[in-house]
């Protein structure tokens, strides 16, 4: 949906961080005993503690790998390098480390799990697979996504021996089974593994340095030896035998936004403001080929006056979307792309998230939407209907026909099948007002599974490699909720990988 003088909430929050990053103790010293590390706080949707990073002054001149981007793909290639015996560095731009991953809010996918095994939940590879192929319309990059099913249930393991563990398990838009991932209490995703990803970070003496901008990669006689990054406003040539590109996507890129998907123009944004697609246009500089950059994913349940994001776990839990006349008008838990579409059709092009406290309680989510002050509650189903300006009437027939629904596992009106678990009947009721906005650009550089950076001709770039949103192909056409955080910890751990095994003898 178009934007009015609408900015998303994390150019708020991020200017809340830099200032506290700014005034941060830069004498503080880091878990790590060989660096010492400037003090910034992450404070994002919950739970999300006071972090550190590397102080600028220990900034090397060289090391075995460079990660540009400290999102979830770049610290999983730093952690996966640094197993590998590598010497990484990872250089993010922004003052706190994170990226639209710190944001992400539903879940990771993954099928055959050891979680899913416990739980009696019985999925599939080959499931996963043709739900992701479905979702993406046929389109996208099969072996990339084979490589991504069959290392799901192992990326789950890593986490896991890490300390993030993911064992709450709940559906998704567009899966057939329960496959997203997520923390025990159900809580977001992003700020629980982030905190974890930088915890393993210091815990294994990896620098990670912020406020530092790179604008550049180099390379000579056709093979990548590092970088340039902006410090301080000064220019620094910081050199690696190998360099992974985790930039992340470029949502909040209006000029790229544009230039790829005119139709989009002025649409709000969910995205981190360090997601202006840097990655993509250095790489495309050195003659790295994109795919599928006009595919930019628009997410069904956007709160337009701030940007935020209202997870697809809050249909997942049971949620059914209402228009202003207080009825059902599709399966809510259609992919993303139709059931913006269904939304936008409407001729007021917004709807109302309906749920009750039940479901407040599963999604924990739901707790920082009610700070952020968008939720509306009533007592009663009257009481909401009243405040939301639907005709109370057809909304508790809406809603009694929709527990009917539940109860009879059977929705005869829009055939959904999934999230069925839970009626709607414990009060207090909740309704959030939300429209689609701009969430996810599935297209961007093109790599083969070994997440080497690729030319036209299908040559690959000699020690460069890219991973997570500033990939494209892996998604097609649409992106099923929970494969992001899936493809930057499969995609981001091969990535530091297979860069550590060129950088130990590069040819
Ligand atoms: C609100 C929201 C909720 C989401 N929820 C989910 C979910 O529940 N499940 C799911 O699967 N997906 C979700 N997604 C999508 C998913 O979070 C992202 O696709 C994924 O986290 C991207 O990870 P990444 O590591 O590739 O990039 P990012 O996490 O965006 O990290 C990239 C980093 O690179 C930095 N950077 C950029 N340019 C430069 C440069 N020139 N120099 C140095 N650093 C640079 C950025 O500042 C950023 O910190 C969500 C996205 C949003 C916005």
């Amino acid at each position: 949906m178009k934007k009015n003088k609408m900015k998303s909430v994390f150019v708020g929050l991020t200017m809340v961080l830099a200032l506290s990053a700014c005034g941060g103790d830069s004498s503080s010293t880091s878990k790590s005993s060989t660096e010492k590390s400037t003090g910034s706080s992450i404070e994002a949707n919950s739970g999300a503690s006071a972090q550190e990073y590397t102080d600028p002054s220990k900034l090397k001149d060289e090391y075995d790998v460079v990660i540009v981007g400290a999102g979830g793909a770049g610290m999983a290639a730093a952690l996966s390098a640094k197993d590998a015996g590598m010497n990484p560095v990872i250089l993010e731009k922004l003052p706190v480390a994170g990226g639209n991953t710190l944001k992400s809010s539903g879940g990771m996918n993954a099928s055959e799990t050891k979680f899913q095994k416990e739980q009696k939940i019985e999925d599939s590879n080959q499931s996963f697979f043709d739900d992701t192929l479905k979702g993406g319309k046929g389109t996208n990059d099969q072996e990339l996504l084979h490589y991504l099913v069959d290392h799901s249930a192992s990326a789950i393991d890593w986490l896991d021996s890490m300390g993030i563990t993911l064992d709450n398990i709940s559906y998704s838009g567009g899966a057939s089974q329960k496959r997203i991932h997520r923390p025990h209490d159900g809580g977001a995703v992003g700020t629980y593994l982030v905190d974890g990803l930088i915890k393993n970070i210091h815990e294994k003496e990896i620098p990670l340095f912020v406020n530092t901008d790179v604008v550049k990669i180099n390379e000579k006689n056709g093979q990548v030896n590092g970088v340039t990054a902006k410090v301080n406003g000064e220019e620094k040539v910081i050199s690696g035998k190998a360099v992974v590109v985790t930039t992340g996507g470029f949502g909040a890129n209006e000029e790229m936004i544009e230039k790829y998907r005119p139709d989009l123009k002025g649409y709000v944004s969910t995205n981190s403001e360090g997601s202006t697609g840097d990655g993509i246009k250095m790489i495309e500089s050195l003659g790295g080929a994109v795919v599928d950059m006009e595919q930019i994913q628009v997410h069904p349940t956007v709160v337009q006056e701030t940007g935020m994001l209202i997870s697809e776990t809050v249909r997942g839990e049971g949620a059914i979307l209402v228009n202003q006349q207080g009825e059902r008008f599709y399966n809510e838990l259609e992919t993303r792309d139709n059931v913006s579409s269904a939304i936008t059709a409407l001729p007021e092009h917004y709807a109302y998230l309906i749920f009750d406290s039940e479901l407040a309680k599963r999604a924990k989510q739901v707790d920082f939407y009610k700070e952020q002050g968008v939720v509306v509650e009533g007592k009663t189903i009257e009481e909401l209907a009243g405040k939301i300006d639907v005709d109370a009437k057809t909304l508790e027939n809406t809603v009694n026909t929709w527990n009917k629904s539940v109860e009879s596992q059977s929705d005869t009106a829009f055939e959904r099948k999934t999230a069925m678990d839970y009626d709607l009947t414990k009060g207090p009721f909740y309704a959030i007002k939300i429209a689609p906005g701009i969430h996810h650009t599935m297209g961007g550089v093109k790599i083969n599974t070994d997440t080497q950076v690729e030319k036209e001709d299908g040559s690959v770039i000699n020690g460069l490699y890219a991973a997570g949103e500033v990939t494209g192909g892996i998604h097609g056409q649409n992106r099923i909720g929970g494969n992001a955080v899936a493809d930057i910890i499969v995609f981001g751990r091969q990535a530091g990988t297979q860069s550590a095994k060129f950088a130990e003898d590069p040819k």
